[in-house]
């Protein structure tokens, strides 16, 4: 059957994984370009707020998004040598594994991460010592009011730890319809991150790009709640960067602090703070701080937004409380 492209009142709880109870009052799901320009000019011609939603992991619903909610459900990959193409709707793992298979190397570390590959500039996604920003070329998009499309170089996405101009600068501006990435032809996995290396040759392993995906997805099965089982957006808050100065105090004060120094400061396990300060296991609401990984917050049934947001502030307070450190939350608000 015909499904309209524009529809009403359509449920977001299964289209988010923290399942928060939320209703799109418009909602369009663009499998074409074509599509896609329709359901912005719809938004357009009604004077409708526009929010872009990809798998939902990485964002705070609230009960009711006014206005027009799109889905962008473009298809297709493309992979000459390392030069690789995807369009917004694949499935950010599938796209990993696709790579590896077909002999362009480098996101590797990124295995397992939830998501479409639209996404993924917006707060360009890292783990395990990687972030997309090292293979990014292009990012091509379409303006939600003007409908003009655009790319953006790697130096226009102004990238950034778990940040780029489409969440800050240009922030709700732009619907994300391509990357286009240069992988690498030789298969030279990075095996800095602690865990990796180890992990690589307890399995028995030859290292390889192939190799260290499966051990970065088998430790993230183990680390992290499965939001299919336990509903949660991975990491709740950025981990927070202090200057030497800051880390100097917090070293005499806490000496068994973790910190990891990088380019523009030292770097705080946000885990290891809100760990410290009871609030691993804390729970609020139908809301709790996951007892397997402290910055991990979870829906343990029927939470919704203000509940997370009440949570959220808790955890802030006493963090900064004990820490004097200010912690960022990093999924978004709608
Ligand atoms: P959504 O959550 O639906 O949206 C996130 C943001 O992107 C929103 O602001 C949305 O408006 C915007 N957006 C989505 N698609 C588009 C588009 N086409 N055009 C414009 N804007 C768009 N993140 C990491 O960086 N590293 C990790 O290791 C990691 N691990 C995670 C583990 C778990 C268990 C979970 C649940 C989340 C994890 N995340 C991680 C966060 C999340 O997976 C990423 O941020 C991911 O890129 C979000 O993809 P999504 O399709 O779910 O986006
Ligand atoms: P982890 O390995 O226990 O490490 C905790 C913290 O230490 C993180 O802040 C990490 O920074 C930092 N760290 C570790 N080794 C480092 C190094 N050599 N140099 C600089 N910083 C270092 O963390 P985890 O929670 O299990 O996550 C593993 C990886 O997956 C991390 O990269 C994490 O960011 C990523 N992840 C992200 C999300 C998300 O939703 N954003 C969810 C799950 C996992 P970094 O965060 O910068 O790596």
């Amino acid at each position: 059957m015909h499904r309209p492209l524009i529809r009403r009142e359509v449920p977001l709880t299964d289209r988010n994984t923290l399942r928060l109870r939320s209703v799109a009052e418009l909602f369009a799901e663009p499998a074409t370009d074509d599509e896609l320009l329709e359901a912005l000019a719809y938004g357009r011609r009604h004077h409708l707020p526009v929010t872009v939603l990809g798998e939902g992991s990485n964002v705070v619903l609230s009960p009711y998004l006014p206005g027009l909610t799109i889905c962008v459900r473009l298809e297709g990959i493309g992979i000459e040598g390392p030069e690789v193409s995807a369009r917004a709707g694949v499935n950010w793992d599938r796209l990993v594994h696709e790579t590896i298979s077909r002999g362009a190397f480098g996101l590797e570390n990124l295995a397992l991460i939830p998501g479409m590959v639209g996404a993924a500039p917006i707060q360009n996604i890292g783990a395990y010592g990687v972030e997309l920003s090292a293979f990014v070329r292009e990012v091509r998009a379409v303006h939600r009011k003007t409908l003009q499309s655009r790319a953006f170089s790697a130096a226009e996405c102004g990238f950034a730890y778990r940040d780029s101009v489409f969440k800050a600068r240009e922030s709700e501006q732009w619907v994300i319809t391509d990357v286009r990435l240069r992988l690498r032809a030789d298969d030279r996995p990075e095996l800095a991150y602690k865990g990796v290396r180890e992990a690589v040759d307890a399995a028995g392993l030859e290292v390889s790009a192939r190799s260290v995906a499966r051990v970065v997805s088998e430790i993230r099965r183990r680390k992290l709640p499965d939001p299919s089982s336990t509903p949660n957006a991975g990491s709740f808050f950025k981990n927070p960067i202090v200057d030497s100065g800051q880390a100097g105090r917090l070293r005499s004060q806490f000496p068994d602090m973790p910190m990891f120094e990088i380019e523009n400061g030292f770097r705080i396990p946000a885990a290891w703070l809100i760990e410290k300060a009871n609030l691993k296991g804390r729970s609020q609401d139908a809301v709790m701080m996951s007892r397997q990984h402290a910055l991990v917050l979870t829906n343990t049934g029927g939470a919704d937004a203000v509940a997370v947001n009440r949570m959220a502030e808790t955890v802030r307070r006493e963090v900064a409380a004990r820490f004097s450190v200010t912690l960022e939350q990093e999924p978004r608000g709608y």
